[in-house]
């Protein structure tokens, strides 16, 4: 199953995302995960992304896809994954769709995670007390959903417009979202294999 999770900074993709990978036996795989690996342990991928990533930017789309698309080309993806923070520009998402075509694959559903704006910078403010990440102080916190709003949320329309875009209610319990997610990729023809948790 490849699934895509799409929602602004502080929707809750990476806990869900970690969550339906182990439903289906899958990589989660989440580029903001990779991209602070990187960092961490002082990479030329993470010396370039880091300015970015600190500013609250989108770090340069061929980077990011150079980047994917290695990871995609992994063993263990071969059967499937949760994308999570990944296409997140109409750019990143059609050249991904091309990889994805010259391989014979596509993705199987684009799962939207929908919260208020209110909600979303409350959460990722209790975040940043929690993990200290350096991007979740408040400044980089409203410029994150800015470049959401500008350019990832038109990814919306490019997936509706394949049929592939389903939403998913973000609000509430962990345990009840994922069963939401569940009850929706099992709709989809997409039979978990494990308990998500
Ligand atoms: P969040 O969605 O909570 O802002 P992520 O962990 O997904 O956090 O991403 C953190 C940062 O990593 C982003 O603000 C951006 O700088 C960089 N990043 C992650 N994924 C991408 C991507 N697909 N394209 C460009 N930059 C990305």
């Amino acid at each position: 199953m490849r699934a895509m999770l799409l929602g602004p900074p502080g929707a809750g993709k990476g806990t869900q995302a970690e969550r339906l990978a182990t439903a289906y036996a899958v990589p989660h795989i989440s580029t903001g995960d990779i991209f602070r690996a990187n960092v961490q342990s002082a990479t030329a991928l993470g010396a370039e992304a880091k300015g970015y990533m600190d500013r609250g930017e989108l770090v340069p789309d061929d980077v990011v896809n150079r980047m994917v698309f290695d990871r995609l080309a992994q063993p263990d993806a071969a059967d499937g994954y949760v994308l999570d923070g990944y296409p997140r520009t109409p750019v990143q998402a059609s050249e991904l769709d091309a990889f994805l075509a010259e391989r014979g694959e596509a993705l199987d559903a684009v799962l939207r995670f929908d919260v208020p704006e209110g909600e979303l910078v409350a959460r990722l403010l209790g975040r940043a007390q929690e993990q200290g990440r350096t991007d979740d102080t408040e400044d980089v916190i409203r410029k994150r959903l800015l470049v959401y709003e500008e350019q990832t949320k038109p990814l919306e329309d490019y997936y509706a417009a394949r049929g592939l875009l389903h939403d998913v209610e973000a609000v509430g319990e962990i345990d009840v979202i994922t069963q939401r997610a569940l009850d929706l990729l099992t709709e989809l023809g997409h039979t978990p294999v494990a308990q998500p948790r």
